[in-house]
């Protein structure tokens, strides 16, 4: 049985654990490897070796920095698919979605060779007589990031190529559910040359990532998780002095007004709310719908949700693929439960699945009608293929509900109205919006810009706001004398 490794100071090694957990293929259940529980000495040692790597690292010229990302864009590329495929098998989600979510987190880095210009300060001479101002940019230090299971490969791709390139050194804590993609970009990362200690994988859970909140030598925490995780890193981490950005969980609400045009909104709705087996932050998880078109869009829904083909992603045309764990399984189950004994009507249900369909831990389609804003599916994230319809009386009603959710990450707008539009995007309460859009994830050069209990920080993940998280200014004040 293989055994993962650490990244400390450019070498695997083995770590320091009591622990190890199994990493199972969700599809089938086979063990593909195992993954240690690290200790806080492996946390220490990852730590020593990215400060001691951070004098030299930071000293490196930014056109320098950039032309290793040059290099490891190319090697990205040229692995995209073993990438995609690495992905499919420790997460479950379908080959095109693996390669969509690959082909994002290339694009950070594309974002991230860049740096030279991105880096540059700011002068404004004679503020005073004779005085000039300069404010300049330093990397912060050593970094950290700590990431989810849903996106193994995107979303660390979110944050080290942008800390490296401004010239922080890293250490990584990737999901102990999906830990093998991590390993993979490290190596790829040695092959393009970084030196030793810049990027530094240090695998593991809870014990990890308390050593990570308190070390002394770490700056700069980065966490994307669910959202009471979230908020207790976010709390711990600037408790001891770091800066801090966690991007916690989400219930995103999709409006479907009566102008519409049905079926091509019934197509990508279904993409949001079942694509990555509901497992995405970005996922349709409530629809709001206009009582006037209410009951022939529910009935075109249903009939593509019956149409989903569910299995193993690596399986062409696979398009619901298994939730990550069995312990998952149930939990999504049990909100299943929960809400038809709080009274919605289930018109799928999901809970009974075809044996044919596959070992793993799979769980078929749920669309609930009659849902009302109270009800536990309609507030609490679910983060499984579970959609849930509230009839509204209009946009305004639509907004009112939606604007009563604790968390903020993302909303989307299915119109032909550019005035509807225009009225959602300046009330809906949310981060990141979509008209038309089913999931409206920002680029690499803008912010993933989640809003309420879905963000704690000020600053988000990529786009200038990335660099601005990962670098500290300087203020230079300068007057020469002269006689
Ligand atoms: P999670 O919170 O369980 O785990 C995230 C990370 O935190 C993992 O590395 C894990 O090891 C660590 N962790 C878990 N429990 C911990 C604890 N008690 N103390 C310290 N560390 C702990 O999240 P997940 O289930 O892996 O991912 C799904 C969640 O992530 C969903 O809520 C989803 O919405 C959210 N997410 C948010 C975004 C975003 O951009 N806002 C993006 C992707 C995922």
């Amino acid at each position: 049985m293989k055994v993962l490794q650490n990244l400390i100071n450019g070498r695997f090694v083995e770590a320091n654990a009591s622990e190890r957990l199994d990493v199972p293929n969700p599809a089938t259940r086979e063990i593909l490897a195992q993954v240690p529980l690290s200790g806080g000495e492996d946390v220490d040692r990852a730590a020593a070796a990215a400060a001691a790597a951070f004098e030299s690292w930071s000293q490196v010229p930014p056109a320098e920095r950039a032309r290793v990302m040059f290099r490891y864009r190319d090697v990205l590329e040229s692995h995209k698919d073993e990438l995609a495929r690495l992905v499919t098998l420790e997460n479950g989600k379908n080959l095109d979605d693996a390669r969509g979510e690959v082909r994002r987190g290339i694009e950070v880095v594309e974002f991230a060779c860049g740096i030279p210009t991105l880096l540059m300060g700011s002068v404004l001479p004679n503020v005073s007589r004779e005085i000039d101002s300069e404010m300049i940019r330093f990397p912060v230090g050593v970094a950290a990031g700590i990431t989810p299971f849903n996106f193994p490969c995107m979303v660390p791709m979110w944050l080290f190529p942008v800390a490296i390139a401004c010239g922080n050194t890293f250490i990584l804590k990737p999901s102990e559910r999906t830990p093998l993609s991590a390993n993979r970009l490290a190596e790829l990362l040695l092959e393009v040359g970084l030196p030793e200690g810049v990027f530094n994988v240090v695998h593991g859970a809870k014990e990890v990532v308390n050593r990570i909140l308190e070390h002394p030598a770490i700056k700069a925490v980065s966490f994307v998780g669910s959202a009471p995780v979230a908020k207790y890193v976010y709390q711990t981490a600037a408790a001891h002095g770091k800066r801090v950005q966690a991007l916690a969980g989400a219930k995103n609400h999709h409006i479907v007004l009566a102008d519409a045009p049905l079926q091509k909104t019934v197509d990508i709705l279904i993409g949001s709310a079942y694509g990555n087996a509901g497992e995405r932050c970005l996922a349709g998880s409530v629809v709001l719908i206009e009582e006037a078109i209410a009951d022939e869009f529910i009935q075109r829904l249903t009939e593509a949700v019956d149409r989903l083909q569910i299995g193993d992603g690596m399986e062409e045309g696979k398009e619901l693929g298994p939730v990550i764990r069995e312990e998952h399984r149930a939990r999504i189950v049990h909100f299943i439960e929960t809400g038809v004994a709080e009274g919605a009507t289930p018109i799928r249900d999901g809970r009974i699945v075809d044996a044919s369909v596959g070992k793993g831990f799979f769980l078929g389609p749920t669309l609930f009608d009659g849902v009302k804003p109270d009800m536990t599916i309609a507030r609490e994230e679910i983060f499984g293929p579970v959609l849930s319809m509230i009839r509204v009386r209009d946009l305004e009603d639509a907004i009112a509900v939606a604007n009563r959710s604790e968390l903020g990450n993302a909303a989307v707008l299915y119109t032909s109205s550019g005035h509807a539009a225009r009225v959602f995007r300046e009330k809906m309460q949310a981060g990141m919006l979509g008209v038309n859009i089913g999931v409206p994830a920002p680029m690499a050069y803008f912010p993933f810009s989640g809003w309420k209990g879905s963000f704690y920080g000020d600053l988000h993940a990529t786009g200038r706001d990335g660099v601005e998280f990962y670098t500290k200014k300087k203020m230079v004040t300068t007057r020469w004398l002269h006689d």
